[in-house]
């Protein structure tokens, strides 16, 4: 079945699904529901409470007001009616909002409860167009620009009747956890019965998703295990030592610590050693790999460092051409933004051997590249690679030695489960700090006190990060990004002023962040693309916005952008949100500097979404906990026992085969 077989879906709604993502049925029934109504319920006003998530199907009944209270700050409000209650609602800074409050449309509204002495509220909801439909229980669907909703559910409705997805859980499996079969779930999911049985069938789903992950990452680490053909040479140790006494620094005692530990294991162990890196931001985990790659060149070999991003891998490579300087070391990059013709003398340049180190995005794990010699490969903030790039890496450098660098500490009870015999080597102490960072929030009100702070900081010739968050199929989020630039521009452009997001071509990105590193660009606004590794000494202010929306290891690494140099620095958290939740969860942030301690409160409120990538899901109010872990690990080993999972897996991780696997696995 293809996307142009389903009745209402032409030429053009076909490509703008295909922008958000889906290109095929399965693509389509994967698109969840982020929360349900029941719009048989009708609201008792007297009964919310503040802070407190609702949603219901509402229909404008006044006339819309907009007021601007300042310069970058203005709101829109509006009543809507859901059967005997009237409900005021306010919008920040939406300039297209108006446009759709007509009075009589009707939308499903979702949003927090806000309580002023007598006055109850909905603050900032987001709109889903309502569809005539026969459910009691609607489903409701981040919006796909281009594709109406009713569209949407028609689509899925005759996808979910025409094909079976099978689940590769056996029947017993199923019936000892509990679980339901996929066809089920799936069918539960978008055409709910009730809203419990939506979140159990979610549930259940994101168990067996985890199960499989879990299963395949046991089971290509086993297959992956194979006897080293390559042998270094100890005799380059001293080599190592004088390398290491050429940088501009002394090392802390735990990155030497780690580097003696793991060439000692790249000596000694007979398999290729497979070790987790773990270090705080800032712990200076670069100069780690960068020299432990130098000890696999001076054994005639090659290694490779990839980033999960194409702005740090850039970054890598400057450093590494930087410190490989008088060594002869040959540095090659790799990336999917290089020209043809210059990706095509990059991956020759890999095959026959005459760059010794390889740095690049997951380009380098692409079909058509092939390395001469490779024994060691390094992957930067590998939490963001997706499963199939970790499949495709793993089957790439089969025999190499492999490390994996990450800077979001995972917490101990999630580390045992998905890394199990991993070897993990911490660096816990920080290089001596020259500069403090202060964690701030700031109230509405001094929004604007914060932006002249920047500015005479930037008069100052210091840098300054604006982040607004991104939600990928959320078109009106991204637009916030340059929402927020068009409101800064004419105040900052004298210093220079940028924005960067992920739609924004690689090119141009590449221009804006050397224009940002030199410093001829002061302010960046930005999405999380900023979010790892990025080192600028300059920049002094990191300014979150709409921070709850972030896991706290996320704004930690968005806080480690700055105060990197010798200069004081500042981290502003804003929010909006008012519940005791998010009000908590920040200042927790705020006071504590500590990413092993922030990653387990995390672990802790939000479960395990962020760190899992199955956040999307999260946003369900379904908690990836120790349990469901726990549950999820069992089913992983039963898994392994069974043959087609190994010969899914095991012949070769194929495109094929990873296709297949996200098709079943819903990944
Ligand atoms: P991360 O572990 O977050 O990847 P980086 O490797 O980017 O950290 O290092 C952060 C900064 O600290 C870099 O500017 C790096 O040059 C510097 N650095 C690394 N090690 C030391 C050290 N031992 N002493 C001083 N500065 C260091
Ligand atoms: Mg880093």
């Amino acid at each position: 079945m293809l996307l142009s077989d389903i009745k209402g879906l032409g030429a053009k709604r076909i490509a703008d699904l295909s922008k958000a993502g889906m290109q095929t049925p399965e693509d389509l029934i994967l698109h969840f529901p982020f929360k349900y109504v029941d719009i048989t319920k009708s609201i008792d006003v007297l009964k919310l409470v503040e802070g407190e998530e609702i949603c219901f199907l509402g229909e404008v009944c006044t006339s819309v007001e907009t007021k601007f209270i300042k310069r970058g700050l203005f709101y829109t409000k509006v009543s809507f009616k859901s059967g005997g209650a009237i409900l005021p609602a306010t919008f920040f800074n939406q300039r297209f909002i108006a446009n759709k409050l007509i009075m009589g449309a009707k939308f499903y509204v979702n949003g927090k409860v806000k309580k002023f002495k007598n006055t109850v509220s909905i603050s900032a909801p987001t709109l889903t167009d309502y569809s005539e439909s026969d459910q009691k229980i609607m489903p409701i669907y981040r919006p796909i620009k281009g594709v109406p909703i009713k569209v949407l559910i028609q689509s899925i409705k005759s996808i979910m009747s025409s094909i079976t997805v099978n689940s590769y859980l056996t029947p017993s499996i199923i019936n000892e956890n509990n679980l339901l079969e996929l066809n089920t779930a799936l069918q539960n999911i978008h055409f709910p019965p009730s809203i419990t049985v939506a979140n159990e069938s979610l549930k259940s789903i994101i168990t067996e998703k985890l199960a499989n992950n879990l299963c395949m990452y046991n089971v290509l680490k086993k297959h992956g295990q194979s006897t080293r053909s390559h042998k270094y040479n100890e005799k380059n140790i001293d080599k190592i030592s004088k390398f290491i006494s050429g940088f501009e620094y002394k090392l802390t005692g735990d990155q030497q610590k780690a580097i003696t530990e793991i060439i000692s294991d790249l000596n000694k162990s007979k398999d290729n050693i497979n070790v987790l890196l773990e270090g705080d931001v800032g712990s200076g985990k670069t100069i780690v790999a960068f020299t432990l790659l130098y000890y696999s060149v001076l054994s005639g070999f090659q290694g490779t460092l990839m980033a999960p991003t194409e702005l740090l891998a850039k970054q890598h490579y400057n450093s590494a051409v930087k410190i490989f300087k008088n060594t002869g070391v040959r540095i090659g990059f790799l990336s999917s933004s290089l020209s043809a013709k210059d990706k095509a003398e990059s991956i020759k340049n890999i095959k026959n051997g005459s760059v010794d180190i390889v740095i690049g995005t997951h380009s380098l794990i692409q079909k058509n590249v092939e390395f001469k010699n490779l024994s060691l490969v390094i992957t930067d903030e590998q939490h963001r690679f997706g499963v199939s790039q970790r499949a495709s890496l793993e089957n790439k450098s089969k025999s190499a030695d492999k490390i994996v660098m990450s800077a979001t500490p995972i917490p101990r009870t999630l580390a045992l489960t998905l890394y199990g015999e991993l070897k993990k080597i911490s660096i816990k102490q920080k290089p001596p700090k020259k500069a403090s960072i202060t964690t701030k929030k700031v109230r509405a009100e001094k929004v604007d006190d914060m932006y002249k702070y920047l500015l005479a900081k930037c008069s100052q010739g210091e840098q300054a990060f604006v982040v607004c968050p991104r939600i990928d199929d959320e078109d009106d989020t991204l637009e916030s990004v340059e929402q927020v630039y068009a409101n800064l521009k004419k105040m900052f452009m004298p210093y220079g002023i940028a924005c960067i997001h992920g739609k924004i071509k690689d090119s141009e990105k590449d221009v804006i962040m050397s224009e940002f590193s030199s410093g001829k660009i002061k302010v960046l606004i930005a999405t999380t693309v900023v979010e790892v590794g990025i080192d600028i000494k300059n920049a002094t202010s990191m300014v979150i916005l709409n921070a709850e929306r972030y896991g706290l290891s996320q704004l930690h690494q968005l806080r480690g952008r700055v105060g990197r140099g010798s200069i004081d620095s500042f981290c502003f958290v804003l929010s909006d949100n008012d519940s005791s939740d998010t009000k908590s969860r920040l200042d927790y942030f705020c006071s504590n500097d500590d990413g092993f301690m922030l990653s387990e409160y995390d672990f802790k409120v939000r479960g395990a979404g962020d760190l899992l990538g199955t956040r999307q899901h999260g946003d369900t109010g379904i908690k990836v906990d120790a349990d469901l872990i726990k549950k999820a690990k069992a089913i992983a080993c039963e898994l392994e026992k069974l043959d087609y999972i190994k010969n899914h897996y095991i012949n070769g991780v194929s495109e094929q085969n990873v296709t297949f696997i996200k098709a079943l696995t819903l990944n």
